[in-house]
């Protein structure tokens, strides 16, 4: 079985780039499938990267991309812009086949497809994406201090990034399509008790306005169908995330959220020989370093398992 590779990986994000440097470092020959349209994954429709560590001024985010991609080839891994179509991960070889049909055969698969954030699909909402609009507290929250900032949702995760954002900025307006919040009592009362939060109930985003920067809001009533103004220079949309697993369904198995289940700590899915690591597994922490983190465990995790089998 001589086109049996050892380890294919799909995705290209901190996750995949790291499991390829620790594989390709292990002389494991890893082949990555980037995917064809955001090779480097999601830093790479961002700007400034601050809290990567080993950066102590911050690196752009695709360019800390390029990084990691060029840290992985240095090694031996082979990168493939291109997505994978299907997989047949349930044999001892793994099957993965790209978007031309080609089959490519491994004895160990890591999946780290990321996930993706959903998105109001309004216009201006990706050209303001890094100037202004931002789907993340922990990555983005300190470039707003001092400044006035609407949340949009009304979950745990938007509880959450408003009573995180509050500590930086001067005002936080969380805009919700209801009239109650879908968060953890507790967190509500959390929210409910910071001085800076207030809410604006029955409310969506009709309008992001801004030329080359955030500069305000066109709310509307979703009962009365009024507007009103909110100006603002920091949207932080928190309505959830997608992993992408589609193509792993009825072969994987995913938790209740519908992110892929490993045998936590280790990155091992129900599947021998198939591993996940980095936000398609991760709705917790979503953070590059962490990404990065589960992409090294499951290059050992592979290791291991295919030196066992040697
Ligand atoms: P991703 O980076 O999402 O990469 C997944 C990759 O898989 C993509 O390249 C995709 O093309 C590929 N893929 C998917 N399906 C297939 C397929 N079928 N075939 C082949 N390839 C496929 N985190 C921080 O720590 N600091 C920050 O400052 C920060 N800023 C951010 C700014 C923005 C705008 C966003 C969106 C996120 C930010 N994050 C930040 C979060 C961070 O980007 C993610 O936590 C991290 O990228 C997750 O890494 P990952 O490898 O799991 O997935």
């Amino acid at each position: 079985m001589s086109d049996v590779r050892n380890v294919i990986i799909i995705g290209s994000g901190p996750a995949g780039y790291t499991a390829a440097l620790y594989t390709a470092r292990a002389s494991l020959k890893p082949l990555v499938f980037e995917g064809s349209v955001t090779a480097g994954g999601a830093l790479m429709n961002t700007t400034e990267v601050e809290n990567f560590p080993g950066f102590r001024d911050g690196i752009m985010g695709p360019d800390l991309m390029d990084n990691m991609r060029a840290q992985a080839e240095r090694f031996g891994a082979e990168l493939v812009p291109d997505d994978v179509t299907a997989v047949d991960l349930t044999g001892e070889i793994k099957t993965v086949t790209d978007s031309a049909g080609n089959e490519h055969r491994a004895k160990a698969v890591i999946v780290s497809t990321g996930s993706q954030h959903r998105k109001l699909h309004l216009p201006s909402e990706d050209a303001l994406s890094g100037r202004g609009v931002s789907w993340c507290a922990t990555c983005d929250g300190f470039f707003f201090k001092d400044q006035d900032i609407a949340v949009i949702g009304g979950g745990d995760t938007a509880m959450e990034e408003a009573t995180f954002l509050s500590r930086f900025a001067k005002s936080v307006t969380v805009v919700h399509r209801r009239d109650t919040l879908r968060a953890s009592k507790a967190m509500q009362e959390r929210a409910f008790a910071d001085p800076k939060i207030k809410f604006v109930w029955d409310s969506e985003v009709a309008e992001i306005h801004g030329d080359n920067k955030l500069s305000g809001l066109t709310l509307r009533n979703v009962m009365t169908g009024e507007t009103s103004e909110l100006p603002v220079t920091g949207l932080f949309i928190a309505i959830g995330h997608d992993p992408r697993v589609e193509l792993f369904k009825g072969q994987l198995e995913l938790d209740n959220d519908g992110y892929l289940k490993v045998d936590s700590p280790s990155t091992r899915t129900n599947l021998t020989g198939v591993f996940a690591a980095g936000d398609v597994v991760d709705h917790t922490y979503r953070q590059a370093i962490t990404a990065a983190g589960t992409g090294c465990s499951a290059a050992l995790d592979a290791e291991r398992y295919l030196a066992a089998r040697s």
